[in-house]
């Protein structure tokens, strides 16, 4: 049994003081009690859970294989990663079977290490705003191949207005998956009706999100005032505005916005068979300059929406956490209570990564 220590930590109750989280041997919280004597100058927060990962540093999930993963492993874990979704972009139907195998693999592996919940695939099954995405390899939403995917697939951004997405998106709930919204320049009404059809998260709200009119609110306005969808936000203040990162937390609440990393292989020139660059701005774009993916790490994710867009802290790890996970459907973790799984980040005063705990185990 670990005992993970702190000036204070984030439950589910709010701040607490001084503090000593118990773990048990099977690797859950089994208390959080006052400690005694002196403790780190941490604030203890859950581990984080990146819904969006499409690579990091010069590790491409799409192509990732061997050590690759142990390598990723510890790039999530130094940014408080805890739980993740390695993603794929659009490419043809028969060139997902591969990769998915793989990330299937990674999965189940054994050892203390940032847990992949799943895959996202964003793509290729995308609306009217392409973004980064080879516009050749979008297509109608293909309910019989999505019903046929493996199960690792756990996570399909999708387009509203594509034919046939009501009933991608009915088969897709029905078999546990999240459903997100994105890349997109629905209607309102159509981006309502996927809603209601069981899509719960916009995907990187703002970006390829279509344009906000106030006699017609398209998908942003959807995306924004509808309860029953989440949105995600890629926080790297290069992709949205401070001040509409703010707004979003505003509009939508606790427990309906999450930060997503969007993270590409930047130091590899790819994304699956995209080609891009670190702009000056050391942004990932294409040739032609359309933003593709970011740079980004979680936690900085994090000292931004509370640096640049004055969000509270607790509102910040919620995002980064407890809301994702909730999304996953990971009622076993993203919060700081006893039963949970003891995935912990210590954050230092200035909100930088000091150590990564996974089911009570230090993986950073
Ligand atoms: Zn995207």
């Amino acid at each position: 049994m670990a005992t993970i220590r702190g000036a204070r930590a984030l439950t589910p109750d709010g701040w607490t003081g001084a503090v000593e989280v118990v773990t048990a041997a099977d690797g859950t919280i089994a208390e959080l009690r006052p400690a005694g004597g002196p403790v780190p100058d941490v604030a203890l927060v859950p581990g984080f859970v990146d819904l969006q990962v499409n690579g990091h540093d010069d590790v491409d999930v799409a192509t990732a294989e061997g050590e690759d993963w142990e390598r990723m492993d510890g790039l999530l874990a130094a940014q408080g990663v805890t739980t993740w979704c390695p993603t794929l972009v659009t490419a043809p139907l028969e060139a997902y079977a591969a990769p998915l195998a793989r990330i299937t693999a990674a999965a189940a592996r054994s050892g203390a290490r940032p847990a992949v919940a799943g895959a996202h695939l964003e793509g290729p099954f995308l609306g009217g705003r392409a973004g980064a995405h080879p516009t050749e390899h979008l297509r109608a939403a293909d309910p019989g191949w999505l019903a046929a995917l493996p199960g690792i697939v756990r996570v399909v951004t999708l387009g509203p207005e594509v034919d046939g997405a009501h009933e991608a998106i009915r088969t897709l709930a029905d078999r546990g998956a999240l459903v997100a919204l994105g890349h997109s320049a629905a209607t309102y009404e159509q981006a309502e009706a996927a809603v209601d059809a069981g899509a719960r998260l916009v995907t990187h709200c703002f970006n390829a999100s279509g344009e906000l009119h106030q006699r017609a609110p398209g998908f942003l306005g959807a995306a924004l005032s509808d309860d029953r969808v989440a949105v995600s936000l890629i926080a790297d203040l290069a992709h949205v505005h401070p001040a509409l990162l703010r707004l979003a937390f505003r509009a939508k609440g606790r427990g309906r916005v999450v930060l997503v990393t969007d993270a590409v292989a930047w130091r590899s020139g790819r994304i699956g068979a995209i080609e891009m660059a670190p702009g000056d701005d050391g942004v990932p774009r294409l040739p032609d300059g359309t933003l593709a993916g970011s740079a980004l790490t979680m936690d900085r994710a994090v000292r931004n929406v509370v640096g640049a867009a004055g969000v509270d802290l607790a509102d910040a790890v919620a995002a980064a956490s407890t809301t994702p996970a909730s999304l996953l459907g990971l009622e076993d973790r993203g919060a700081l209570a006893p039963g949970r799984r003891a995935d912990v980040v210590a954050l230092s005063g200035t909100l930088e990564v000091a150590a990564t705990w996974v089911a009570g185990e230090q993986v950073h």
